[in-house]
């Protein structure tokens, strides 16, 4: 039998202080739980029946309760600036899509050592934002700690790479996962687990603002992206069925509740869709909001979606609304470059598979 088909619980998912418990429950010594993570996090074993240092019964009794990896690799796709997107099977059949991307030209042209991943945080969304993949079908489940950590140990062994950089921003609404986003942090930003800073993991959120609190609360300097999409709420509530519940002033109210535990600057994220939210107004306000929250912001010409009948403005309206934001003195991007819309799409990959496998109807379309 695989491990992904037992009936018990993966090892990636547990904090230094979790197996610990185990250990001493178990009437063994509490550094079994360290040993346990240098084989998982450092040599990266494969099986429980590998880690050597642990007595053969104790194995024997770890492999009982634990197993290591929850998931199968089952595709690749990639793009011609090698940014790349797995699909992964779970132990229930759902599946999950994880992007990697190795490199990027940084603002001033050179070539940066970033090595990112974007991970999905749930399977599918319960959000449903109009222009957008992940929220086409539905909610399905939340992903535990063990299968957001996993994602990265399962790009890291594919392509050899270490990842230095985490954003969610895969499928999913990681906020509303709160307990699992939590532990997976842990796991990932500690010694003990995949090490990495937090200053090099963002969480990105379509503004769920009492979870933006809570996590502020969080103790390490993670950043914050927030999908904002539309300057004001008569546009964000055409595209964002979330603002009815926390509109644009609630949400800001929460930003400057996480300025007060963060240092970091917080980054707006705005996807730019033709004749809904492109218009020259719509950059005033939204370089007025930055401003008052001392963010930067991202702009995304809208990447197509198959099923959604949205447009991307002209290059032009791009730069234009661009401007207008730089203007105002504030520090702005925009993608123009292709390539990213494997990233950018995420969802559409497992939304394809689980319609041809018949777990999920195919999709009601979605648009205006
Ligand atoms: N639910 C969270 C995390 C997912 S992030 C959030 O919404 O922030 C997914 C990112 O991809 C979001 O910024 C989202 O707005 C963006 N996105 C979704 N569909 C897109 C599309 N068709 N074109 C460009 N960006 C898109
Ligand atoms: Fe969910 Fe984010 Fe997609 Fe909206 S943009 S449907 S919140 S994944």
């Amino acid at each position: 039998m695989s491990a992904i088909e037992k009936n018990t619980t993966s090892l990636l998912g547990l904090s230094k202080k979790d197996l610990e418990t185990f250990f001493t429950n178990a009437g063994e010594k509490p550094y079994r739980a360290k040993q346990v993570q240098e084989w998982i996090f450092q040599q990266r074993v494969q099986e429980i029946s590998e880690m050597t240092n642990l007595s053969a019964p104790l194995r024997e009794r770890l492999s009982a309760e634990f197993h290591l990896s929850d998931m199968t690799h089952v595709e690749t796709k990639g793009s011609a600036d090698t940014t790349r997107k797995f699909l992964f099977r779970l132990h229930d059949g759902r599946y999950v899509e994880t992007v990697f991307i190795p490199a990027s030209k940084g603002l001033n042209g050179r070539q940066s050592d970033r090595k990112t991943i974007c991970v999905s945080s749930q399977v599918g969304c319960a959000f449903g934002c109009k222009f957008c993949a992940s929220g086409l079908a539905g909610f399905t489940r939340n992903l535990s700690a063990a299968e957001i950590v996993g994602q990265m140990m399962m790009v890291e062994k594919i392509t050899g790479d270490t990842i230095n950089n985490i954003v969610f921003m895969g499928m999913g609404e990681p906020l509303a996962n709160i307990k699992n986003l939590i532990q997976s942090l842990e796991i990932i930003t500690s010694h003990w687990g995949l090490n990495i800073g937090a200053r090099h993991i963002t969480v990105s959120t379509s503004g769920l603002a009492p979870a933006i609190k809570k996590l502020a609360e969080f103790p390490v300097p993670i950043r914050l992206a927030i999908s904002l999409h539309g300057a004001t709420d008569d546009v964000r509530d055409l595209i964002m069925p979330v603002n009815k519940k926390w509109q644009i002033k609630e949400l800001f109210e929460s930003l400057h509740y996480w300025r007060k535990h963060k240092k970091q600057k917080i980054s707006l994220e705005y996807i730019l869709i033709q004749g809904v939210n492109d218009s020259m107004e719509q950059a005033s306000i939204l370089a007025k909001r930055a401003k008052g929250i001392n963010a930067k912001v991202n702009l995304i010409p809208y990447n197509t979606v198959e099923g959604l009948d949205w447009v991307r403005p002209s290059e032009e309206v791009c730069y234009a609304f661009r401007d207008i934001i730089a203007g105002a003195g504030i520090n702005t991007t925009l993608r123009l470059e292709k390539g990213h819309d494997i990233n950018a799409a995420c969802g559409q990959l497992r939304l394809k598979k689980e319609t041809a496998e018949g777990i999920i109807p195919a999709p009601v379309k979605a648009g205006r």
